[in-house]
């Protein structure tokens, strides 16, 4: 018998499989990227008759172009981390000579052998994510697609021709896409998908922006060897993360050798013999072999044609949704960065888990925005998960307590890097609950995650405390952190948004 549930008051939603249909699919989905082949693959677990489309396969996208494996696969997550790990090897080879290491002086980087591997390994994985589809029994479209009606979708192939369908439900899963600002000489600058493609290593770079895309490939251009200015508008990088912990992330970009423009725009860019002339508004002059623009993303909603059913909009082009991912359009539903909730990968994933399961699946599942983890690629990285400081300070009822350790990682002991790993743990006076955790140095992500587990168990301090470390690692250090730092009191106004 198939179970019924209510949502927001409709109880028609239940197993597909086991509902009569007069419609070609039980699920259309638009976009096969993170969050679209979640949703593909699960629903028809559940039994649902599924097709999805997407856009013919490139690394470099465009309104026409992008892949299945999306963002994360194709010119996000898995290349940059690609390029993250090429580029960690530099400083590895300048720590590894104090471990009796004998390298000659100069050691050469072949970029164009790192791009051959990596675009070698989006290949893969493009087939990969397109054998889950098959062998989940869901029908693949190349082309666009767009909505023609609340229960109809149409498909326009690389040809010209359309193929229409129908389908009970619509998933819109179409991501979002890098923006550029409106600067003369904007057509010169690239995106974070060019700079995953570069055919020629970028000896000089300046990089506009302070989010973790910007920091991201200011490490990576470093860490091999470019010339790399970073320009951001605020007083730190990372805007929205821990202000102790982004100083420190700043400050391990000074220290390997990124030049920092803080409280700086870029106003010009022009072409000249020499390279790219870049113009800030405090009068400087920066010339770079490429100019990266790292200045957010927007939501991939303006080609779907959603003014014919009047699926909702934000002001930032966002599709609105509700708790379960709905729109205000009941047969259509969106997930991931098109609805700009908490824009990465894992988070997609869940959001398609939960509609599968609510829509197909007959269980009733939210996505949990509370705790979720999330890592800067830096060199070192900074991994951090539930509230920063300032946050902590905002929500608290009372004091709240913080606990910091500045260490020197015992590799650097031998290597003689100069670089602490920085902790924090931020504690509810109160009731000892961990309300945030934070790391950056060496493995931050690897450690954090494990945290973040705690963190969604409750954990208390003193649960942290009665732990048994690890030795010897860094890891350790979140459960031997015994001293309060500092007390502050919840109606203390925190400093935030340097
Ligand atoms: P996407 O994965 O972008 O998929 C959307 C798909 O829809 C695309 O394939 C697109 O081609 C397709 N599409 C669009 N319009 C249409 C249409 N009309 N018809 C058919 N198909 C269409 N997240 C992390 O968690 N960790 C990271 O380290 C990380 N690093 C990142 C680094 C970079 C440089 C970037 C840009 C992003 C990174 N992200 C990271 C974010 C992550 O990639 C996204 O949050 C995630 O891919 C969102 O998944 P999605 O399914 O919403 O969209």
């Amino acid at each position: 018998m198939a179970r019924k549930m209510l949502i927001d008051g409709e109880p028609e939603l239940g197993k597909a499989a086991e509902e009569a249909t007069n419609f070609d699919f039980d699920l259309f989905i638009i976009g096969a990227g993170s969050g679209g082949v979640r949703a593909a693959r699960f629903s028809s677990n559940f039994g649902a008759k599924v097709g999805i489309c997407e856009l013919p396969f490139h690394p470099i996208s465009s309104e026409t172009i992008g892949g299945v494996g999306g963002t994360c696969v194709i010119r996000g997550c898995v290349p940059k981390k690609i390029l993250v790990y090429g580029a960690s090897y530099g400083g590895e080879l300048q720590d590894a000579r104090n471990y009796g290491w004998e390298l000659s002086e100069k050691v050469d980087f072949n970029w164009k052998k790192l791009l051959e591997k990596k675009t070698d390994e989006i290949n893969r994985l493009n087939g990969i994510y397109k054998r889950l589809l098959s062998n989940s029994g869901v029908k693949l479209f190349e082309g666009e697609g767009r909505i023609v009606g609340p229960n109809d979708v149409e498909v326009t192939q690389l040809d010209g021709t359309k193929l229409s369908y129908s389908a009970k439900h619509i998933l819109i899963a179409t991501g979002s896409r890098a923006q550029r600002p409106n600067i003369p000489g904007q057509e010169l600058g690239i995106t974070s998908d060019e700079a995953l493609s570069l055919e020629e290593f970028p000896k000089r770079a300046v990089i506009l922006g302070g989010g973790y895309i910007a920091v991201e490939f200011a490490s990576i251009w470093r860490g091999m060897g470019s010339t790399v200015d970073l320009v951001f508008r605020k007083e730190l990088p990372l805007r929205g993360f821990d202000d102790e912990m982004r100083a420190v992330v700043a400050r391990n970009l000074e220290g390997r050798g990124v030049n920092l423009h803080p409280r700086t725009n870029l106003t010009q860019l022009t072409k000249t013999d020499d390279g790219i002339k870049v113009l800030t508004d405090h009068g400087e002059e920066l010339i770079a072999d490429v100019v990266l623009f790292a200045t957010g993303r927007a939501p991939n909603s303006k080609r779907l044609n959603l003014e014919v059913v009047g699926v909702e909009l934000d002001n930032a082009g966002a599709i609105k949704v509700d708790d379960y991912s709905r729109t205000n359009i009941p047969s259509i539903w969106a997930v991931g960065d098109v609805t700009n909730r908490i824009n990465l990968t894992p988070v997609a994933l869940m959001e398609a888990s939960c509609f599968a399961k609510t829509v197909f699946g007959g269980q009733s599942c939210k996505p949990d925005y509370n705790d979720v983890p999330f890592a800067v690629f830096s060199i070192p990285p900074l991994s951090v998960v539930g509230l920063s400081e300032e946050e902590a300070i905002e929500q608290a009822n009372g004091d709240v307590l913080v606990f910091t350790s500045s260490f020197n990682p015992m590799k650097n002991t031998i290597s003689g890097r100069q670089e602490k790993t920085v902790m924090k743990i931020v504690v509810d006076a109160a009731t000892d609950k961990v309300l945030g955790a934070s790391m950056c140095g060496p493995d931050a992500p690897e450690i954090i995650q494990g945290i973040a587990v705690a963190l969604k168990c409750g954990a208390t301090k003193a649960q942290f405390d009665s732990t048994v470390g690890i030795h010897p690692s860094a890891a350790e250090e979140f459960v031997t952190m015994r001293s309060v730092t500092r007390r502050v009191t919840g109606t203390a106004k925190p400093k935030t948004n340097l």
